[in-house]
């Protein structure tokens, strides 16, 4: 059975969704997106996501393409069309289609196109066993805070750290991690500090990043928003990342040196497994 597809109003079979070879999303990346995760056939989250859904829209003076209190049934009626149990949702808006020209079309509608990825989220070996990263350059424009489709800089990111044997990437600029190529970085000191980049246009303000956080301090542990370098890393006691997609990665490897004795530490372990409670109490 193919997969059933919103886009624009209709929910149609994968084969027949189709956008304007004049949709600048196509042709300026001007669009921005979110992916929400499922658990037992609901929405994880979603509401943090839709938060962000507007404010992104808010950064780029995009137009919502309807009232944003009007996506969540759209979202909710794409897992129930999939019979989705368990993976993400995607949801994408762009500025529409219109001739080809740099400043904004005028009357024009933004784009919406909603679809589901069926994935094992809770049982996933990446979790169970850590991943590697390597550090690389962030090549990617000043405003990462905005949820943009331009991902070109993490997916030449992401394959190049599948080239040099790793499973992704962690980004550098000014001698400091930003941020993983799809997901937040954190590092655990010797001490059982958990480190991460402090929010501004550096990185996405992550929705899993905000609840592990939260979960983090419910727990006594002590958190520090602060920019750390690769290096601070190396010596690091443990390491994770955190995405609506993944969760709660640990981190075992970075630029191929190991860490702790190379398997995924208590902290990881901990968060990934209250995150996961919390979801699926919402669940
Ligand atoms: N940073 C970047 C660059 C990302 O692409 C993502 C995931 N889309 C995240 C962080 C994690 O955000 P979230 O927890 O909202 O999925």
């Amino acid at each position: 059975m193919s997969r059933i597809v919103y886009v624009n109003g209709a929910y149609l079979p994968e084969e027949e969704a189709k956008i304007s070879v004049f949709d600048r999303g196509f042709l300026f990346a001007d669009g921005v997106y979110e992916v929400s995760s499922v658990l037992a056939g609901k929405l994880i989250d979603n509401a943090a996501h839709m938060a962000r859904l507007e404010r992104s829209l808010g950064e780029l003076k995009m137009a919502p393409p309807l009232p944003l209190d009007e996506i969540p049934p759209i979202q909710r009626e794409i897992v129930e069309r999939n019979g989705l149990d368990q993976g993400t949702v995607y949801l994408q808006v762009t500025r529409g289609a219109a001739d080809r020209d740099f400043p904004f079309p005028k009357g024009v509608t933004s784009s919406l196109v909603i679809f589901s990825q069926e994935r094992n989220l809770l049982e996933d070996p990446a979790a169970a066993h850590g991943i590697s990263v390597v550090t690389l350059p962030d090549i990617r424009w000043q405003r990462r805070d905005i949820k943009t489709v331009q991902l070109l800089a993490p997916a030449l990111a992401k394959q190049a750290a599948l080239d040099a044997g790793a499973k992704d990437a962690w980004l550098v600029e000014d001698g400091h991690i930003t941020e993983g190529s799809s997901n937040n970085a954190y590092i655990v000191t010797l001490d059982g500090t958990i480190v991460t980049r402090a929010l501004s246009n550096a990185i996405l303000h992550g929705i899993t990043r905000r609840a592990v956080l939260a979960l983090a301090e419910r727990e006594g542990l002590k958190v520090e928003e602060r920019s750390f370098t690769p290096e601070e890393a190396y010596e690091a006691g443990e390491a994770f990342i955190t995405s609506a997609s993944t969760f709660v990665y640990p981190v075992v490897k970075i630029d191929g040196r190991i860490l702790g004795n190379g398997v995924p530490g208590p902290v990881a372990t901990k968060l990934r497994q209250l995150y996961i409670e919390m979801a699926l109490a919402e669940a």
